[in-house]
């Protein structure tokens, strides 16, 4: 029977020297497969014209790539990219291109599907099938940095975690990624320009704060009363708000990091002067500021987007209290790109 055979990609630069090495070759070739594999994106061994063809068939009999490919891409009619990406073993996950006037951000995914069962989000409707490896959450970055440089002619400046899943739940991998991403070998990007978004996992805020991480934290809170969080975000009976009040304040006394919060006025559920008492008081806990985003429906009206006068209220509570607030127009929402509305929908 065939052995299964290795993702080439899950080698650290270090073993495919001594993979090398072992098969009494020099150890400066793995330095070049490594930078095929990772600077140059190479998808398939014969791709790598400076090693030789007995090589690249030994590569081929030992290992395989695991690329992602662009499946199907979408675009707005606000210039918004949505890419679905299929991954080796078939599944599908979709990541987000989304460009303003200075920047190009990428909106990428940790999971296929999700584990949390946020009553407001359409990948919650999809389950968790599985964690992506850090190459598949590499691979859509750089399949987004490719698509700014050709449509935008310039290259990615942001990265956000706010596509399918929940990063914390996969933590090791996701900052697996980031290292990639961030190291002179990947991309290089700068770790400020990423922002990693959670639901909330107050362990795994702290082991952050504790490796001290680079990039910044953004928290979706939604509400700030534990009885009304518990009814939209369940997980919260299990995570309630004062271990995640506790865990943030541990992110900002270790990092110094300001934490952003996420927050949806919705008609009904948090759209009272005494929900946004509840988070001015949350916001104090540690240095914050929020962002409101507008709703992106997904059923059929069980959720409502609140009306401007109750957002409106969220801004002058909130800006009284001396927290800094802005208020989002949502991207992509005509191609089902926009926060909460990736389901693998084509
Ligand atoms: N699991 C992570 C990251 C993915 S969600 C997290 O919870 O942060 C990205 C953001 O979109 C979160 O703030 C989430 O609460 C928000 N969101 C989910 N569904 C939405 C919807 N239908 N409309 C607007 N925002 C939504």
């Amino acid at each position: 029977m065939e052995t299964e055979k290795k993702d080439i990609r899950a080698l650290t630069k270090e073993q495919l020297r001594n993979f090398f090495v072992q098969q009494g070759d020099k150890a400066f070739r793995g330095n070049q497969v490594y930078e095929w594999l990772w600077q140059k994106s190479a998808h398939d061994f014969d791709a790598m014209t400076n090693i030789s063809k007995e090589t690249r068939k030994m590569l081929e009999d030992n290992f395989v790539i695991n690329h992602i490919r662009v499946d199907q891409m979408q675009r707005s009619s606000d210039g918004t990219i949505k890419n679905a990406v299929r991954l080796h073993d078939g599944l599908v996950v979709e990541s987000v291109l989304i460009p303003t006037q200075t920047r190009t951000t990428a909106c990428v995914s940790s999971q296929v599907g999700c584990s949390l069962d946020c009553r407001f989000c359409a990948t919650a409707r999809l389950k968790r099938m599985r964690n992506l490896n850090p190459d598949e959450i590499y691979d859509q970055v750089v399949a987004i940095d490719n698509e700014s440089r050709l449509y935008f002619d310039r290259p990615l400046s942001n990265i956000v975690f706010m596509g399918m899943g929940e990063p914390l739940m996969n933590y090791n991998n996701v900052l697996k990624a980031i290292d990639k991403i961030t190291s002179p070998e990947g991309l290089g990007m700068s770790p400020k320009r990423i922002v990693v978004s959670t639901s909330g996992v107050p362990k795994i805020i702290k082991k952050m704060a504790d490796e001290e991480v680079k990039f910044g934290l953004a928290v979706s809170l939604h509400s700030a009363i534990d009885e009304v969080r518990t009814s939209i975000m369940p997980f919260n009976s299990t995570f309630p708000l004062k271990d995640l009040r506790e865990a943030l304040e541990y992110w900002y006394s270790k990092t110094k990091n300001r934490i952003t919060y996420e927050y949806v006025v919705w008609k009904g559920i948090n759209d009272t002067q005494e929900a946004a008492d509840a988070l001015v008081k949350f916001c104090k806990f540690a240095p914050s500021k929020v962002n409101i985003i507008e709703y992106n429906p997904i059923d059929e009206g069980e959720f409502q987007q609140a009306n401007g006068d109750a957002v409106e209220m969220y801004q002058k509570t909130l800006e009284r209290n001396g927290i800094t607030v802005t208020v989002r127009r949502s991207r992509g929402k005509d191609i089902d790109a926009a926060c909460g509305q990736l389901a693998n929908k084509n």
